[in-house]
């Protein structure tokens, strides 16, 4: 039986494991220090496919965690790295930000609205008509439908915005086409999080939030499951799912102690 001690490279979700709303989570900043300071291989993992590495970097640095960008793995890095093994240098009509857009690029992408083999949808603030329009056009002549990620909501101070999924809907009803969504719970979203670091699936772990998709994509994927209780899951939660996490515990925090 595997133990946290065990456990060489470590991923973990972000949002209700190492920060909540902009503050950071009780034992976040020391967990990543540890791993730092040790020179573990580790990746901090987002379904959020609006921003760059960067800029995460930068937005987890003023809420006190100092995490390098090259150690953040995105839904839109998942999807180019995805989409580059697919296609080497294809073209790609892309409703997303600057987090989509640069990681196609990046990943030798050309953008366009010109016979693209690809329309990749993304998270956005600006969802356009037009640009919605140009999507289902594309698909239904011939453009491969391709989604960062399945969330159909998301938080902010005011209350739930659409994402990316209810986007995905839309385009969806209008072609008859499901997408093919690269994002957790997708263990895809893992293993290219894992090739990233060069890890193996024996000595890696996945610390979450959510059951039905860090812990499920987690076993999925064969690695050592670890939900914490400082998010969305409650203890009592835990016994609705068929599956169950291999460690638990209230808080990185409370991880730490067991390192
Ligand atoms: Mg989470």
């Amino acid at each position: 039986m595997r133990t946290p001690q065990d456990i060489e490279c470590w991923l973990t979700d972000m949002d209700g494991v190492l920060v909540h709303e902009n503050q950071a989570i009780p034992g976040a900043a020391e967990l990543i220090g540890r791993w730092v300071d040790t020179s573990r291989r580790f990746l901090v993992l987002t379904n959020n496919s609006i921003f760059t590495p960067r800029d995460l970097a930068a937005r987890l640095s003023w809420s006190g965690l100092a995490v390098p960008e090259e150690n953040i793995w995105t839904s839109a890095l998942a999807t180019a790295q995805f989409l580059a093994n697919q296609a080497p240098g294809g073209r790609a009509f892309v409703i997303g930000e600057a987090g989509l857009t640069t990681a196609l690029h990046e990943a030798g992408f050309i953008l366009t609205d010109s016979e693209p083999d690809y329309v990749v949808l993304g998270e956005t603030r600006t969802y356009s008509f037009e640009a919605i329009t140009s999507a289902i056009r594309l698909i239904m002549g011939g453009a491969k439908f391709i989604a960062t990620n399945p969330d159909v909501t998301g938080p902010s101070p005011q209350g739930v915005l659409p994402a990316t999924g209810s986007v995905a809907a839309l385009i969806s009803k209008a072609t008859g086409r499901q997408p093919y969504i690269v994002g957790k719970p997708n263990p895809m979203m893992f293993r290219s999080a894992m090739n990233r670091i060069e890890a193996h699936s024996e000595t890696t772990a996945m610390i979450g939030d959510r059951m039905d998709t860090d812990i499920i994509a987690g076993m999925e994927a064969g690695l050592l499951t670890v939900l914490v209780l400082s998010g969305i899951t409650r203890r009592d939660d835990i016994n609705t799912f068929p599956f169950r996490p291999n460690r638990i515990y209230d808080d990185v925090e409370a991880l730490l102690q067991d390192l």
